[in-house]
């Protein structure tokens, strides 16, 4: 029987592909992908083992802590699942930086506008 993975994790990605396989520190088990570690890990206080850190530099980090069979905390650092909502505010924030930016650096306010949106496009194509 493949134990069925819980409802709060679904959708849940890692930050990078490139932690798993992700080995206990301690016992050495060894998990392939998320769906592993979650089924094969227990929980921490009875909660989701689910964290919100907010990281001025990357933004929302997700953290899921689970317990190893041996007793270890492990921690995943996941995608905040909330980014498809949040990319509109973070794109007028990035839009408003930019044009600070170029306003301060001499630019006229119409020259740095035109500026910021042609920049703001480009982002956006690739
Ligand atoms: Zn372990």
């Amino acid at each position: 029987m493949l134990p069925q993975t819980p409802t709060p994790y679904d959708g849940l990605h890692v930050r990078h592909a490139d932690v798993f396989p992700k080995i206990c520190v301690r016992c050495s088990r060894q998990f392939d992908d998320i769906r592993s570690f979650i089924a094969g890990t227990t929980p921490v206080f009875r909660s989701s083992g689910l964290m919100e850190h907010k990281d001025p530099a990357i933004g929302t980090v997700v953290i899921l802590i689970r317990n190893c069979t041996c007793g270890t905390s492990l921690a995943l650092h996941c995608k905040d699942r909330r980014d498809r909502s949040n990319k509109g505010i973070a794109r007028r924030e990035r839009f408003a930086a930019l044009l600070a930016l170029l306003t301060e650096s001499g630019l006229s306010p119409e020259t740095a506008r035109a500026e910021t949106v042609r920049v703001m496009n480009e982002t956006e194509e690739s």
